[in-house]
């Protein structure tokens, strides 16, 4: 499966790389809805949310904490931060490979849109 995160994670399609290990990868997104937009993803190839598996327990554990390192080292983890995953398309789910939203840096409303 080499879909367009998967293309990013190999360095085949260039993206701005906030954090990187041998499990997990964070960049910029393309598009920010805020002034700080940071997907973090895994480098196995999951889908959706849905298509976690208990083999990927601790996996998912290491995204959040990539996320909360990510909130802290940029200054905002106390004013606040939000980590959004989108699954399938009334959700909003656009790239099929998955990933955390990590938005801060302004105001969020609830409930959103
Ligand atoms: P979602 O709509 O939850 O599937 O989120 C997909 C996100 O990927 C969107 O916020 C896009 O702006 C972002 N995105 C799409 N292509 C790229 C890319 N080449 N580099 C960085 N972010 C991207
Ligand atoms: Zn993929």
């Amino acid at each position: 499966m080499r879909c367009l995160f998967c293309k990013i994670i190999e360095k085949e399609i260039p993206s701005k790389t906030v954090y990187e290990d041998e499990r997990i990868l964070a960049f910029e997104d393309i598009n920010p809805q805020a002034p700080i937009h940071t997907l973090v993803i895994p480098k196995k190839h999951i889908s959706r949310s849905l298509d976690i598996s208990n083999d990927d327990n601790e996996l998912i554990g290491q995204l959040f904490h990539v996320a909360n390192k990510i909130a802290k080292d940029r200054g905002v983890a106390e004013r606040g931060f939000r980590l959004v995953m989108n699954c399938n398309r009334e959700a909003g789910q656009t790239v099929f490979h998955l990933h955390l939203h990590l938005l801060a840096g302004r105001i969020m409303h609830w409930p959103p849109g």
